[in-house]
């Protein structure tokens, strides 16, 4: 089956019953909220845009295997369920893939932080929104350089103690949900890029206190948050499991820990759920 090669093996059944009748619409391609859905693909017209419902995506190569283009897409958290439909093109023929989005049954964690952190005062709403936009910007950008060829790995060796997707109730009141995952970490942990990149962020942040962000191409990008040293700087370019700062507690934090997350095209999507994903795709091959 060459016209689609998915990773998920429901919608391989239904491209090969497809492709027998020559119709150029998959179907059937469960995907879920907050989750990393990737799709590999053969063969698609590299000069096209490729879309997910009205928001243009990119492909990117797979670095194993560089006849093949690979779709990211990060489904939102808050994303409408039911049918979406990806469009590209291929020998200027438009092809489409319905993703079925379906719900996750994400938890719900309350947590105390001091009240300034919650309701901030007026003084810091502008610095907050300044930070928001910078932020922004910087995952909307696609860099079309692919900066990793090797497996993605976890900041530090600990376990987790907030999932990815938790409704986060605030000192009683519900403000957002986790966009990433929490790691143990005591005050002065080195903190590992976990994958090669540019670092793209390195600063205090009112809410994610000493922050770095790494590009690793195509739009995707490593967030690493309480931090309470930096040993990088924006431009620098760092390699896998290269030590880029030391886990603390600041920002909005409950106690020392380190906040990981991913974003591709400034989606965020569950880390761990992508890091076994794209890993499966590029490890030992
Ligand atoms: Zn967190």
């Amino acid at each position: 089956m060459r016209m689609c090669r998915c990773v998920n093996l429901i919608l391989m059944r239904k491209c090969i019953f497809l492709a027998l009748f020559c119709v150029n619409t998959l179907f059937g391609l469960d995907v879920f909220v907050g989750k990393t859905t990737i799709i590999t693909l053969e063969q698609i017209d590299l000069d096209a845009p490729v879309y997910l419902e009205d928001m243009q995506i990119f492909s990117q190569p797979n670095p194993k295997n560089k006849k093949e283009q690979l779709l990211l897409i990060a489904i939102d958290y808050k994303s409408k369920l039911g049918e979406q439909t990806i469009r590209y093109m291929y020998n200027k023929s438009p092809r489409e893939i319905r993703l079925h989005v379906r719900d996750v049954a994400y938890k719900s964690e309350k947590l105390q932080v001091i009240p300034d952190k919650v309701s901030p005062p007026k003084k810091y709403q502008d610095i907050i929104y300044e930070e928001y936009k910078e932020a922004m910007d910087i995952y909307k950008l696609s860099t079309p350089n692919l900066y990793w060829s090797e497996p993605f790995v976890y900041p530090l060796e600990s376990q987790t103690t907030s999932d990815f997707g938790n409704a986060r109730v605030f000192n009683g009141s519900l403000k957002s949900y986790h966009s990433g995952i929490d790691f143990k970490a005591a005050i002065a942990t080195p903190v590992k890029a976990s994958n090669d990149g540019i670092v793209v962020l390195a600063k205090e942040r009112y809410y994610a206190g000493g922050s770095v962000i790494i590009d690793h191409g195509f739009g995707v990008y490593s967030c690493y948050f309480h931090l309470s040293d930096f040993a990088k700087k924006v431009g620098d370019a760092v390699k896998r499991g290269e030590i880029i700062g030391l886990s603390g507690q600041s920002g909005r934090v409950t106690g020392p820990h380190l906040h990981f997350a991913f974003k591709i095209r400034g989606t965020s999507t569950d880390p761990l759920d992508f890091i076994k994903k794209i890993n499966a795709l590029v490890a030992n091959k």
